[in-house]
This record gives C-alpha cells, structure tokens and sequence, in this order.
C-alpha cells in the first residue's frame, strides 16, 4: 500500500496563518520560535506606515506593528500579502483589486527583500475575481476565510479554505481530532489574529499546542508557502502499481507498505522494492 507523506516522511503538518500584523504577534512569534515552529503572516504594508489602530469589542486598542520591527520579527516565518490597506473588497472596481494585491506585494518585496508568493483575503469577502486578480499578480496562491473544519488539504491553490478559526465554537474539537486522525497528508491549519489571544485569554491553550506540536514525532510545521508547493508537487507525481515518477522539483516522501520512502527531484522508483536495495 503506498500512503502520500510530508517531507521527512511525517503524516501530518500544521500550520498556523495570523493576519494583520498586530502587536501580539511579538508574543506570539516568540511562541513559535521558541518551540521552533513555523508561521505565516499576512500584513497590509499601507497600514504599517502609519500609527493605525482599532478598538475591538472587548475595549482593547488593536495596534499594527511598524515597519521598522517587521523584518527582524518574523525573519524565519512566511510573509504574505493581506490587500495594502484591508478594505471591503465587495465595493471594489477590477482595477482597485488589483492595487490592493499587486501595490502590497511589491511593497512587501521591497521591505522583506524577497518574494512574496502568499495572499489572505481580508474579511471574509470572496469572488472568483479576487482568485484571477491573486493569480494575474503573480501570486502562488490565495488563503480564503471560508472555514472547513476538515484535516483534507484543500486542491485549489486560489481557493485555499482555512482549517479553522481560533475563535471558532469548534476549534477545540478540531485540534483534538487532529492528533488522532488517520487522514492521509493530514493538515491542521489553523487561522486568526494573534490579538484574540488577548482578547480571548487564549495564550496558555494556544502554548499547549504548540509544544505538542513540536513534541509530535509525526507532526511537520509547515508555512502555508511550503504546503501549497509541496501538495502541488505530489498532485502531478504519477503513481501507479509499477512504481512512482515525481517530475516535480521537490523531493516526495511515502510510505510504501511500512516503508518510508522519498523519491527525489525528476526521480522514479519502481515498486518492486528498489528503495530497499
Ligand atoms: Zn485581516
């Protein structure tokens, strides 16, 4: 039996994508860092430029972060784009969307000094619009607000569902259901703002996965970048009852019965038991 696996052969990957750029990402960058766990942050590089805050219902002030802390803070963590100032995208033109993506893009290129592959939509707006304009930018690929509370990783590259929100009635039973499920390429992604931590007096739940995470044996941290091209990859490898051709560029890993394999770059291993030679 061949099961598809994660690099380094682990079943399952996590990941955790924050949106905004928020003061609380400080925190909670230390968090990941400290467990040696991977994220993706989705900024609006208009909002950072200027002292822009909010106040969120429990009376908080929402605060973003400055340009000036950003690179040094999330150095070693995925960079995506958030539209340059989180507007409403229903009361947008064609040409206005594409501002909002492309405009934030380059701008974050310019102050990351690297590619900016990943787009969050802010809200929960979607058109299929919003896809075609993430894709004419030049993006890899683009994370909805839609929520789907399954551990299947999604296959449209620009309609990338969310796992589930951390503020969500559910969040609780779907992590749970995460360390015990048997889903091949098993994804717990998990979306929201680091503020609700506050808010929501969530940082000591929020730890607790995150050490069990990082004390998983078959658990991978992954950014949303390093998921989207790796699903790709294994979607184009052909895989029949002779053997397996990746003609992808990243290296594939399986468990072909009981084995852990990985099948590198343009490679091809045949089923009758080569990788055991
Ligand atoms: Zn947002």
């Amino acid at each position: 039996m061949i099961k598809k696996l994660y690099p380094h052969g682990k079943p399952k990957a996590f990941n955790i994508t924050y949106d905004d750029g928020v003061l609380q990402d400080v925190r909670f960058v230390e968090l990941l860092n400290r467990y040696g766990l991977k994220g993706t942050f989705n900024l609006n590089s208009e909002l950072m430029w200027q002292e822009f805050s909010w106040t969120h219902e429990c009376g908080m002030e929402v605060k973003r972060l400055p340009q000036h802390v950003v690179v040094d803070l999330y150095r070693g963590h995925e960079v995506a784009s958030h539209t340059l100032t989180h507007p409403y995208m229903h009361d947008l033109s064609e040409g206005e969307i594409m501002y909002q993506l492309g405009q934030d893009k380059a701008n974050l290129e310019w102050i990351f000094g690297q590619r900016i592959h990943g787009f969050a939509v802010p809200f929960t707006y979607y058109s299929p619009l919003i896809a075609e304009c993430a894709r004419r930018c030049g993006f890899t690929y683009a994370r909805m607000s839609e929520e789907r509370y399954t551990y299947e990783p999604p296959t449209d590259d620009y309609y990338w569902a969310a796992g589930a929100f951390h503020i969500s009635p559910g969040f609780t039973d779907f992590v749970q259901g995460f360390w015990h499920t048997d889903q091949e390429l098993a994804l717990c992604q998990i979306v929201g703002h680091s503020y609700d931590l506050d808010a929501e007096n969530m940082w000591e739940q929020m730890e607790e996965i995150l050490k069990r995470v990082a004390e998983s044996p078959d658990v991978l941290s992954m950014t949303n970048l390093e998921l989207v091209q790796y699903l790709r990859a294994m979607r184009s490898a052909q895989i029949t009852e002779e053997g397996i051709w990746n003609s992808s560029e990243e290296e594939l890993w399986f468990n072909i019965d009981g084995n852990v394999v990985s099948v590198g770059a343009g490679e091809y291993i045949s089923r009758s038991y080569d990788y055991l030679s």
